[in-house]
């Protein structure tokens, strides 16, 4: 098997053969049974069993590692995945102070993941130069060819225009507002690039490998020195015409309040965000704080800390009950640093998101209580859910 068959099969469109339709689905899942597959496909479990032995006896196809199978009676279902060593996947992260990248196979597996600190307002010329240093690192130190790199999957902080994949103006890197990322990373690559909003790719993230997996409707909630967001509705996340759907951080909250960075007044983000916790604790200790310090000491008691927390929880499960009255998801995922805090922050936004939203838990069965959960990957979901994007073929800005 070579890398430019599987690069057809996975480009071909979802209603063409049953190969690629296998194939498609094992690049979106990791692994999957081949009962799994026959229901994902929607194919008659006769054609998934001939294709998938056509599959396997050309080499695309091979079983899982055993390891992470559940134990218990009788015969595990065989679970199979694309061969790790048919092709890899880039995921980058631009953050506002930082870059990271993960490198990827096809069979889910993480081969290397690298990050470098920024100075704020860095230019993508920088950036690019950076991502591609660190890609061939992660390429060289695990001794992989690059010519397997079948896709680069790009987050940035700021919406993404669905239609011509610009950078909007609102974007928190200004130095990229009506930048297309693709013309930036396409001629150096020479790979599909496919980019989406930070908080985007985090809801890609725990889809396909966190809390959400299995849920075709959620909204991902972010609490960091920022507040973002994402919802994913039938199975997608929600661009929004102009790729702005789910900036909660920017629902205004008090007409009258102060103006935030984006032009309006009074946003979530203004209240939400732990920035302004993290200069009134650094005032409290002397030192700078991070948010980690922060969570540390409340865990241990502090309880000055844990008013800050809670303070942060009130005011986020106040503009989340409003997300809840327009949305009225089953499943919310908490994502973001301060989600790092745990119970300490989810109890109160709990308890807030009671009070403000419309629906009260009293009022309906458990079955349809809206859920809010810690998310799986609190620190490296968006370039996580880079490297998702290329795997799922999602995004909407694909070359
Ligand atoms: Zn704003």
């Amino acid at each position: 098997m070579n890398k430019i068959e599987l690069t057809t099969l996975l480009a071909e469109d979802v209603s063409g053969t049953p190969t690629s339709r296998i194939v498609r689905s094992l690049s979106a899942r990791g692994s999957l049974s081949a009962a799994q597959l026959a229901r994902l496909t929607g194919l008659a479990k006769s054609t998934v069993s001939q294709t998938l032995a056509d599959l396997r006896r050309s080499g695309v196809v091979v079983e899982a590692a055993a390891e992470g199978r559940p134990a218990g009676a009788g015969r595990p279902a065989t679970m199979l995945t694309l061969n790790p060593e048919a092709g890899t996947v880039l995921g980058a992260l631009i953050g506002l102070r930082e870059i990271k990248v993960i490198i990827a196979d096809v069979s889910h597996a993480i081969i290397a993941q690298k990050s470098v600190l920024m100075d704020e307002d860095y230019s993508p010329a920088d950036a690019v130069d950076i991502i591609r240093d660190l890609a061939t690192e992660g390429y060289r130190d695990h001794a992989i060819s690059r010519a397997g790199l079948m896709g680069v999957g790009v987050a940035i902080a700021g919406p993404v225009n669905p239609i011509d994949g610009r950078i909007q103006r609102a974007s928190v890197v200004p130095t990229w507002a009506g930048i297309d990322v693709r013309d930036v990373f396409g001629p150096v690559f020479n790979r599909p690039v496919v980019v989406d909003n930070e908080s985007n790719c985090a809801a890609v993230a725990e889809m396909t490998w966190g809390v959400a997996q299995g849920h075709d409707d959620f909204v991902l909630f972010k609490v960091d020195a920022g507040v973002g967001g994402a919802i994913v509705s039938g199975g997608r996340v929600m661009t929004g015409i102009a790729g702005a759907a789910g900036e909660f951080g920017h629902m205004s909250i008090n007409p009258d309040g102060p103006l935030c960075r984006c032009g309006n007044r009074g946003c979530l983000e203004l209240y939400a965000s732990f920035r302004d916790n993290l200069a009134i604790a650094s005032r409290r200790f002397g030192r700078p704080m991070t948010m980690d310090d922060v969570i540390l000491l409340a865990e241990s008691g502090d309880v000055g800390c844990r008013r800050l927390i809670e303070d942060t929880a009130e005011i986020a499960g106040h503009g989340l009950g409003m997300i809840g009255t327009i949305i009225n998801p089953p499943l919310i995922v908490i994502g973001g640093r301060m989600a790092l805090a745990g119970e300490l922050l989810l109890a109160p936004l709990r308890a807030s998101y009671e009070k403000h939203t419309l629906v009260k838990s009293r009022d309906v069965n458990a079955a349809s209580r809206t859920q809010i959960v810690k998310g799986q990957f609190t620190e490296n979901d968006s370039v996580l859910g880079a490297v998702g994007l290329v795997l799922r073929r999602e995004g909407h800005n694909r070359i």
